[in-house]
């Protein structure tokens, strides 16, 4: 099943941690927020690593 992932930007400071872990799944956009891309993979299991690694926890996943 898809998952939903939820970005909160005022939260997200932009240090593009999640982006390192998880290119299949993240990117930074022009104000430095991070956001899922068009094409983001959510089953990839780095989509976890990334959540789990946002130092502000800014990437919530609803099952
Ligand atoms: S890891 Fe968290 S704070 Fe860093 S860019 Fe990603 S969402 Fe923003």
């Amino acid at each position: 099943m898809a998952k939903k992932i939820i970005i909160n930007k005022e939260v997200c400071i932009g240090c593009g941690t999640c982006v390192a872990l998880c290119d299949k799944a993240f990117k930074l956009n022009d104000e430095f927020k991070a956001e899922l891309k068009d094409d983001a993979d959510l089953e990839a299991s780095c989509v976890k690593e990334a959540v789990d690694a946002c130092p502000v926890e800014a990437i919530k996943i609803e099952e």
